[in-house]
């Protein structure tokens, strides 16, 4: 029976640790030891269960989602601390940044994912997966309900609930319409691995249309006409992918159709790119407009059909529309239902994106965080807490401040309230004490509260929320991980800056966010750059950057070899038109 128990746990095993397993049998076998072990070895599988049973209980962390937030936690949480489990319908974790260049085969959809079991297999200590939807937080019981997105006609209805004691909510964003009619059944979107997929094939599919014999020159022009909606980051990256893909490789595919190509960027705003330096977007629209890339700025789209996009001029009243082949819908992200179900419960309904405060704690729910896309941070106005901040600050009560007591508080109200940096940053400043002058610049040795609430009510006015990006996600999820991970060391020895409204120190330092910088590939081998201290950087040399910026960032080297060599590839041979 022993062997046989045994064999069934090695087979296991093997299948669990195959590089290990191999070795493992190959040293058994040479040294004879294999039969002498499965009789005398002690049962150690069921010992360890029992001794799992007699440990006490670990608090469970729930994760929901595994985008650039959750994963960045999943990374890095000490699993042996905590009982972790995970909550996603992806198996894997995707790279957004590189999904334009998967829908016209620059980059294969496979090279930028990663299976999230692979990554948390790494870990030390055990994090369970389960791939699933969240249908719904039961906050005020601390459970959430999960349904299966696997079709099986063994799981039944495939639901189930899990408890916790504490939930990180990392579920990201939806393509948001603007409930703008025939834009949810007739266009693409880009914000999932499957849609670039689907806009690889859609754009084949627009080309071996157009030169069918039977069509005539308008049709043919009709499903060569490719429009994007939004001139973000993304759409703009797109419709610079789709020319590339054109002028690299289709043209020569499909010669009889090459002077009936036409894409075109539709945007709201007066400018594309317009969250980027304006020399990032004038570089770009020029560029566009030598590249032949139509850029329709002040145009908001009313409705999308199958074969027509009707459009108002922002300045005009009247509306226009012209035929096109694809269309793909790109216009920022709106709040996933689960989450604007928990934004209801909690009394955050009047919003956008979950509330938290600027530990990553959500506003009116106990013991979860948001990170990531579904969340911003409402950070505290100084204002509101000037009366509280100038008491603490006046230690011996005198009713005035002086410098050296200004001095004694500043590094925490500088930790507290980050604007108050910004501030200084904004107006050039290195010593914090000119926060003490006068309206003439004067030098005061003493301020009252009056003063104290003029000196420091300006920096409110640098008060922005973070940008929806990975970088920001994958901060937040890596500075929660630190924080679960430095709980017990952190409620000892709090390093957190001085309570003001309140006793002691806050337990943590509040989350901060480091700009590293953005990019915004063009096309044509050339893009856009803004790096932190207002460098602008545009080119063939950027573009290089972008190349080893990207490789660097990937998750695992994997991933990191399959993207370069796809680029390799990609210059070797061109891209691959195959419509599968
Ligand atoms: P996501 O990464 O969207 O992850 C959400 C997770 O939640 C996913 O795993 C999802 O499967 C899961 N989920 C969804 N619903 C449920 C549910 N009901 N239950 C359980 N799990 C659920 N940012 C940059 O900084 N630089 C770039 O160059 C850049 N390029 C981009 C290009 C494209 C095409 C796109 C779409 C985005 C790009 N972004 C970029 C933005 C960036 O991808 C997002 O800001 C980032 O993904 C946000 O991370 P997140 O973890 O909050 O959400």
């Amino acid at each position: 029976m022993k062997i046989l128990s045994f064999l069934s746990r090695a087979s296991r095993a093997y299948k669990d640790y195959p590089a290990y397993s191999k070795l493992l049998v190959i040293c058994t076998l040479s040294s004879g030891g294999l039969l002498a072990y499965s009789e005398s070895g002690p049962d150690t599988g069921t010992a360890g269960v029992e001794t799992d049973k007699k440990l006490p209980k670990k608090t469970r962390v729930l994760v929901l989602g595994t985008g650039w937030a959750g994963t960045s936690f999943l990374k890095d949480v000490d699993a042996t601390l905590y009982d972790v489990q995970v909550v996603s319908p992806r198996n894997y974790f995707a790279f957004t940044p590189l999904l334009p260049s998967v829908t016209c085969g620059t980059v294969e959809a496979r090279s930028i994912v990663e299976p999230i079991r692979k990554m948390v297999k790494k870990r030390r200590g055990e994090i369970q997966f389960w791939e699933a939807e969240c249908v719904k937080i039961d906050a005020l019981n601390k459970k959430v309900l999960c349904q299966s997105n696997i079709d099986n006609d063994l799981l039944q209805k495939g639901e189930f609930s899990l408890e916790y004691d504490y939930l990180i909510i990392a579920l990201g964003a939806q393509v948001n319409t603007f409930n703008t009619p025939g834009v949810a059944e007739n266009c693409h979107f880009l914000k999932e691995v499957e849609d670039a997929q689907k806009i690889r094939r859609s754009v084949i599919d627009c080309f071996e249309t157009a030169v069918l014999p039977s069509l005539s020159e308008d049709e043919r022009r009709r499903n060569l006409h490719f429009v994007i909606v939004g001139g973000g980051p993304t759409g703009i990256e797109f419709a610079a992918e789709l020319h590339d893909f054109f002028e690299g490789d289709l043209v020569k595919l499909y010669p009889t159709v090459k002077d009936l190509v036409k894409i075109t960027v539709i945007q709201s705003g007066d400018h594309i790119l317009n969250m980027f330096d304006g020399r990032i977007s004038t570089f770009a629209e020029q560029k566009f407009k030598r590249d032949g890339i139509e850029v329709q700025t002040g145009c908001r789209v009313v409705s999308v059909s199958d074969k027509e996009i009707k459009m108002k001029v922002k300045s005009k009243e009247e509306v226009s529309s012209m035929p096109h082949g694809l269309v793909v819908w790109s216009t920022g992200v709106g709040t996933r239902p689960v989450v604007r179900d928990l934004m209801e419960q909690i009394g955050q309904a009047n919003r956008h994106v979950l509330a938290t405060d600027e530990w990553l704690r959500v506003k009116g729910c106990e013991d979860a965080y948001a990170i990531g896309d579904c969340a911003t941070i409402d950070q505290r106005k100084i204002r509101d807490d000037i009366s509280s901040i100038f008491k603490a600050a006046d230690k011996n009560n005198s009713g005035t401040l002086s410098v050296q007591e200004f001095r004694d508080v500043i590094d925490d109200i500088r930790v507290r309230y980050p604007q108050v940096d910004l501030y200084l940053q904004s107006k050039h400043l290195s010593d914090v004490t000119y926060l003490l002058k006068d309206d003439q610049g004067n030098d005061r040795q003493e301020v009252d509260i009056e003063g104290f609430k003029l000196s420091l009510s300006h920096a409110d006015s640098q008060m922005k929320s973070l940008p929806a990006t990975a970088q920001v996600a994958a901060q937040q999820g890596a500075y929660l991980s630190r924080c679960f991970n430095l709980w017990q060391q952190c409620e000892e020895n709090p390093e957190g800056p001085l309570r003001f409204s309140g006793s002691g120190h806050h337990q943590f330092l509040p989350f901060r966010y480091k700009h590293f910088g953005q990019f915004a590939p063009l096309g044509g081998e050339q893009a856009a750059a803004e790096l932190p201290g207002d460098w602008v950087s545009v080119g063939h040399s950027t573009q290089w950057l972008w190349y080893s910026v990207y490789a660097s960032k990937q998750v695992s080297w994997r991933t990191r070899f399959l993207v370069v060599s796809d680029w390799t590839r990609r210059f070797i041979f061109g891209r691959d038109s195959s419509r599968i």
